[in-house]
């Protein structure tokens, strides 16, 4: 029988995020896991929360997200 073909698409699931606090400034890189974490999400629901507001790491205040894949 004659092989076929396919493509496997690796998905890399993300390791760290960098964002900056509009409004203390501070620059935030954190391990994925520990943003989590902090956030207490789980990335199994990314779908539900990735519109919702995070807590900044320092100053806690709300910040509207939009999540982007370097
Ligand atoms: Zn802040």
């Amino acid at each position: 029988m004659k092989k076929l073909k396919t493509t496997v698409t690796l998905i890399q699931a993300p390791s760290d995020v960098d964002y900056t606090c509009p409004y203390c400034g501070e620059r935030v890189i954190q391990d994925f896991e520990e943003f989590l974490d902090d956030q207490g999400l789980s990335w199994i629901n990314f779908s539900d929360w990735q519109y919702e507001p995070i807590k900044c790491h320092f100053c806690e205040n709300e910040i509207e997200v939009f999540y982007e894949f370097d």
